[in-house]
């Protein structure tokens, strides 16, 4: 929305806004409640705004991440002639550079908080009617009345029945960001983005990773032509990954004083067989945080998966009551969060405002990266929607053979009937940021024609994009296929 449309709560400058959760999708909300002319209140038990995504999600795991991408390009400039020594790798050293940067971004959000004149309030929030609500922090409980509350209470980790052991080796996403050792034999369970970075980073430190999935692939429900590199590269990388097979049962065990897991591992053929691990990351989803709200004592509800049901607005069935980020609903990510708020906020201040995205982009930060935006080819099947599509290789990109990641491919899912870009994939060093364009292109209703046209700076990984497009005709200057359509 242009500033000069924004919004405004001026004429109603006491309206009151408590928002419950100062994640990505809370703290976004209440600053821009704020700078609209709201008086916010802030809840959230931690010191500082941040939520999962900055104390224990998105910037602990990158921060980690980034170490492993150093560990691998210095293992990899060997085949370049220039040689490193064998990382040595300072855990506690490492914890505390992690932790300085969570401190750093979170005190940050705290500072911009305060100069917005927020009231952050450290406490659970929980509802007690449609407009009233109780905070308990440790030393006391604080009534609130408000004009409208906005639920942004996030999520946690799922843990399955059979995979319950109150062990200190089993830990979930947190347990492993808290990095307290490099465990020898690490099982990670679940071949989603969490048990995927984590991997990642594990590996890279030292640890002996094997990975096991239910499915019958990792990356469940993204694009295979994406998924097709990293699992080549991750093959190599990890010591094993297990498809098609489920944990049934754990416990622990103690030999010679030494504690570690047995794990029952049951392939699809029913065969189970029993390995041991010296710990158990479990990254198999997450669950909304909609119990213990007291939203029976309000009209809003919650789906049978536990999310808190919204339109698109954000409303739930309390008009004066909105819900955002990962208890609203899927893709539980922190951008989405951030994009709910700021429309719930304009909806609450009666703007014609609606959560619409054509593209919510997807990215796993492993070796290579994943991320994608829009409709995937399965989905377009799904959907009956005639697509055509072109897949670029990243050998044939000048840029991804300097940096030595030529283990990539830039995929676009074009509209037979208009030739608009209704889907971008991109696997490769980078493709976090890659994606950006991709997902600007849906959202502009951009044609093949528009990224051909569109001159990208060489020799960047960008060009692939464009190239991608210019081999949907059979032109690509540096990749000779078939032309998948004429121009016409
Ligand atoms: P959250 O960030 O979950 O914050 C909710 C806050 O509400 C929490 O602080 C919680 O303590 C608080 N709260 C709960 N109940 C109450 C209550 N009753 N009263 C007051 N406060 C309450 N997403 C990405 O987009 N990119 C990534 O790279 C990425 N990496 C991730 C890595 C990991 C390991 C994990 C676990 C998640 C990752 N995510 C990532 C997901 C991302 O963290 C979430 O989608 C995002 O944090 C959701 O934001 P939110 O505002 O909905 O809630």
């Amino acid at each position: 929305m242009p500033p000069d449309t924004q919004p405004s709560a001026s004429s109603d400058a006491s309206s009151r806004l408590v928002v419950l959760g100062a994640g990505p999708g809370g703290y976004a909300a209440a600053f821009l409640g704020a700078e609209l002319g709201l008086d916010v209140t802030l809840v959230d038990d931690a010191e500082h705004p941040g939520g999962v995504c900055l104390y224990r999600g998105c910037i602990p795991s990158k921060t980690l991440l980034h170490v492993a991408q150093t560990i691998h390009e210095a293992r990899a400039a060997s085949a370049w002639g220039v040689r490193f020594a064998p990382p040595e790798i300072d855990i506690p050293a490492l914890r505390a550079h992690k932790d300085k940067i969570v401190s750093r971004l979170t005190s940050g959000l705290g500072q911009i908080a305060k100069q917005r004149h927020i009231n952050f309030i450290r406490g659970r929030g929980r509802f007690t009617g449609p407009n009233s609500l109780h905070v308990r922090s440790d030393s006391e409980l604080v009534e609130f009345d408000f004009d409208h509350a906005i639920i942004a209470t996030g999520s946690r980790p799922a843990i399955p029945g059979p995979l319950r052991l109150d062990s200190p080796l089993v830990m979930d996403s947190t347990g492993a960001l808290d990095l307290a050792d490099v465990p020898e034999r690490l099982l990670v369970i679940g071949g989603g983005y969490i048990g995927l970075e984590m991997s990642t980073v594990y590996a890279a430190l030292g640890s002996h990773v094997t990975v096991v999935e239910m499915l019958d692939g990792l990356l469940p429900g993204a694009d295979r032509d994406l998924v097709r590199p990293l699992a080549r590269k991750m093959e190599k990388e990890l010591s094993e990954i297990l498809l098609n097979t489920r944990v049934a049962a754990m416990r622990e065990v103690e030999v010679d004083g030494i504690r570690s897991i047995e794990v029952d591992l049951q392939a699809s053929d029913d065969e189970t067989e029993t390995r041991g691990f010296d710990k158990v990351l479990i990254a198999v989803g997450r669950l909304p945080n909609s119990a213990d709200l007291g939203l029976e004592h309000t009209a809003a509800k919650i789906d049978e998966r536990g999310f808190v049901c919204v339109d698109r607005q954000l409303r739930t069935d309390e008009p004066s009551i909105f819900a955002i980020g990962d208890v609203a609903g899927e893709p539980m990510l922190a951008h989405k969060a951030t994009r709910e708020g700021r429309v719930a906020v304009e909806a609450l201040l009666g703007e014609p405002t609606e959560f619409d995205p054509l593209a919510i982009p997807a990215v796993v930060f492993t070796d290579p990266e994943v991320a994608w935006a829009g409709l995937t080819e399965a989905e377009a099947k799904r959907q009956h929607i005639d697509v055509n599509i072109v897949r670029f290789p990243w050998g044939a990109s000048g840029r991804a053979v300097t940096v030595g990641h030529t283990e990539g491919v830039t995929k676009l899912i074009v509209e037979e009937s208009t030739q608009r870009i209704l889907g971008v994939g991109i696997t490769g060093s980078g493709a976090g940021e890659l994606i950006a364009e991709g997902t600007l292109a849906i959202e502009m209703g951009a044609r093949a024609s528009d990224l051909e046209l569109t001159i990208h700076a060489h020799p960047t990984l960008s060009e692939t994009v464009m190239e991608a497009a210019e081999s949907l005709f059979g032109q690509a200057t540096h990749y000779i296929s078939k032309p998948v359509r004429s121009r016409s």
